[in-house]
């Protein structure tokens, strides 16, 4: 894994369109089915908004109606850091990136085999790099 990126609140501020710094920096959640990449199906990678880092490979990519991109695994082992959230009473588990700490989404167990797990990631984390 690369160098972990830190940097104060106020220089992703800076560096940051303002729904992206929402999102990825406050923790916030972009509305369902307004995601730039929620209908994105060529080939490619999805990177951190943030940093850069590979966080989903488009071959992971499905579609489960929920409103959000969704993924069944992640790019590589360690792309992304796991943390429990407990709020608005309920009990899930944030995904974030785990080279700059960007709020991506959350994961569920409901996914497809053979992980069996649904990352549910917004759009606008996420930058898409397409193959040729
Ligand atoms: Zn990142």
């Amino acid at each position: 894994m690369t160098d972990k990126l830190e940097l104060d609140l106020e220089a992703w501020r800076d560096r940051l369109p303002a729904p992206t710094f929402r999102v990825t920096r406050l923790g916030g959640t972009e509305p369902p089915f307004s995601g730039a990449l929620l209908a994105e199906t060529r080939r490619g990678r999805y990177l951190c908004a943030c940093c850069g880092a590979q966080l989903f490979p488009s071959t992971a990519k499905f579609e489960s109606h929920c409103g959000w991109p969704s993924f069944w695994h992640e790019a590589a082992q360690g792309a992304i850091r796991r943390l429990e959230d407990t709020s608005h009473g309920m009990l899930r588990t944030e995904v974030r990136c785990a080279r700059c700490d960007a709020h991506l989404g959350h994961v569920f167990p409901d996914g497809p085999p053979p992980t069996g797990e649904r990352y549910c990631i917004n759009s606008l984390a996420l930058s898409f790099d397409a193959d040729d």
